[in-house]
């Protein structure tokens, strides 16, 4: 249940477009008996501006930071899939401009008046504000290729996409609205912190909810797709991202409860190679398939349209 440490690179930092970095005047150079004024220090004209190019987790190669973004957040090289943004996912996955967000207004409160390192609160203001999130899930309804659905993502830039109470309390209500308005559901995970200790167990407590929701969807006949994200961990992989109809994930994705490390660290064996990966997962029947991110949407779409009359 506790935060993984972040196994991803962030790509969606910083712009290029903002400029060389501050170190690229060289402000000691006036200081220094340099020669003349006007020769570069030897290293000046080699900066490059932090953040145009990126390295790639699973190749190694040096990217082009604009060239994997304009890619979906994919390796042009090797097809490694990076984290990528809630509000990029909506663009990528539903019809353009269909997407009528729920519940935008829901904030956590700070039941236990928390704090690692600083304040619970200080923290989600920061959060808000680095990421233009309210909280780490979005919920609301939308449309795939003419097909309308409820649909629900974490982020898991906000706080690692933990599960606090307003998250818990968004993805309940969208399930909820989904039962009622009888509408498919489909919901992306991206989750590396599990349950959300900084609100103890109030975030224990939406893990049985939403659960308990989605029990009741399910009973009312309604179909759930769960897409798994690098990563899906601790109580999110433990609830509603694990209780799909169909579970799809994106290729090498790290997906389980406790982290390989702690696993490993308590039992003392040593793990099997790609362990709590996609493909493992697939291998071992607990994700129904693969599907690489500029696939997913025509796959939810064909999954979509088996029931929607
Ligand atoms: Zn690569």
């Amino acid at each position: 249940m506790e935060q993984l440490s972040s196994p991803h690179a962030d790509v969606r930092t910083p712009d290029p477009a903002a400029g060389p970095p501050a170190g690229a005047t060289l402000p000691m150079a006036a200081n220094r008996s340099a020669p003349t004024d006007h020769v570069p220090l030897p290293h000046a004209s080699k900066k490059v501006p932090e953040g145009v190019w990126m390295r790639c987790d699973g190749c190694s190669a040096t990217l082009f930071r604009k060239e994997v973004e304009r890619n979906r957040n994919v390796c042009p090289q090797c097809d490694h899939h990076f984290t990528r943004a809630a509000r990029d996912r909506i663009a990528d996955l539903l019809d353009p401009d269909t997407f009528e967000e729920w519940y935008a207004d829901l904030r956590p409160a700070d039941p236990l008046s928390f704090n690692d390192r600083r304040p619970y609160p200080d923290r989600v203001a920061a959060e808000q504000q680095r990421t233009g999130l309210n909280e780490a899930a979005l919920v609301g309804q939308g449309f795939i290729k003419g097909i309308r659905l409820v649909f629900g993502i974490t982020d898991s830039g906000f706080i690692m996409g933990s599960m606090g109470s307003v998250v818990g309390e968004k993805l309940t209500r969208a399930i909820e609205e989904a039962t009622r308005l009888r509408l498919p559901l489909v919901i992306v995970s991206g989750s590396g912190g599990g349950a959300r200790m900084h609100e103890g167990i109030f975030s224990l407590m939406q893990m049985a909810k939403t659960s308990a929701a989605l029990a009741r969807y399910h009973a009312a006949g309604g179909f759930f797709i769960s897409v798994l994200t690098h990563p899906t961990m601790g109580g999110v992989a433990a609830s509603f991202a694990s209780l799909g109809d169909v579970i799809l994930a994106e290729p090498r994705a790290l997906i389980g409860f406790a982290g390989p490390k702690v696993i490993q660290q308590t039992v003392r064996v040593k793990l099997p190679e790609g362990f709590q990966r996609s493909e493992f997962l697939l291998e071992h029947g607990f994700i129904d398939r693969i599907v690489h991110r500029k696939d997913l949407r025509s796959t939810l779409a064909q999954l979509l349209n088996y029931v929607t009359p």
